[in-house]
């Protein structure tokens, strides 16, 4: 079986200033100076927050990712940030089309898809976010909506550009509701995502690819959620804004 490394990411949304995140990544970097058993830990602060944290993070077992990008290099789009500014503020990841962005600032799959493109072009990794709403699972719409957002937001990128993408599963109805996806939900809806991944673009890539969960994500669920086959780390909003929170979910293999 493919060995796929662990990630787990914290999408920190908009919390914490420079001093805050300076702080929280050298309590984290301390927490974890034990090690972290081959899992990957990246948080991604707000973009003012990112220079704080880079030159504390860099060597570590901790990367750096970014909450969103702007699909052009460079140009008169004010308040955005470009991925060449993310790849130089020593980012290695950013967050592609969360639930928020596409719900409360009219992201498209359209969107995601260009974003994900500039980001691969500047050498960042993408993570791209999917996932249905309650309305949509109550439909029974659950698959042909993981299914369009896929299709739509890789459309067009060949295999070869993608071998450094993570998607992330985030049901919407399990974001910041404390209501966690089921491992046996989780499961089902990775090992979809994946049969898509091996039908739509390759075989070897569906095999390698990282698909994290996200949903309500704490120390007390992690583990059973990582004991899925198809679950390859996770993407965590609320429960990464404390050190030791998320340290203990970095270190979910170790009995507490
Ligand atoms: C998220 O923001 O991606 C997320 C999963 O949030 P939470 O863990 O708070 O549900």
């Amino acid at each position: 079986m493919e060995q796929r490394t662990p990630l787990i990411a914290g999408n920190w949304k908009m919390f914490k200033t420079g001093p805050e995140a300076a702080d929280y990544a050298r309590r984290l970097l301390a927490l974890l100076s034990g090690g972290t058993a081959g899992v990957e830990a990246m948080i991604a602060p707000p973009f003012t927050a990112l220079s704080a944290v880079a030159d504390l993070l860099a060597g570590s077992p901790v990367a750096l990712g970014a909450q969103n990008l702007h699909p052009e290099k460079q140009g008169a789009f004010t308040g955005e940030i470009s991925a060449p500014m993310l790849v130089a503020a020593g980012c290695r990841y950013v967050l592609v089309g969360h639930s928020e962005r596409r719900q409360l600032f009219g992201e498209t799959d359209e969107g995601v898809r260009l974003k994900i493109t500039a980001a691969l072009e500047a050498g960042l990794d993408p993570v791209l976010c999917i996932g249905e709403t309650a309305t949509e699972r109550e439909a029974g719409r659950t698959f042909s909506v993981l299914d369009n957002q896929l299709k739509n937001g890789l459309e067009g990128l060949i295999p070869d550009r993608l071998r450094k993408l993570v998607i992330a599963y985030e049901p919407v109805w399990a974001i910041g509701t404390g209501k966690t996806a089921s491992s046996a939900q989780t499961q089902e809806a990775h090992a979809y995502i994946r049969s898509q991944i091996a039908e739509g673009v390759e075989i070897a890539l569906s095999k390698s690819i990282r698909i994290l969960y996200g949903g309500s994500v704490k120390a007390e669920n992690i583990a059973e959620l990582m004991s899925m086959p198809d679950v390859d780390g996770a993407l965590v909003g609320g429960a990464s804004l404390d050190p030791d929170t998320f340290s203990r979910i970095v270190l979910y293999q170790r009995p507490w």
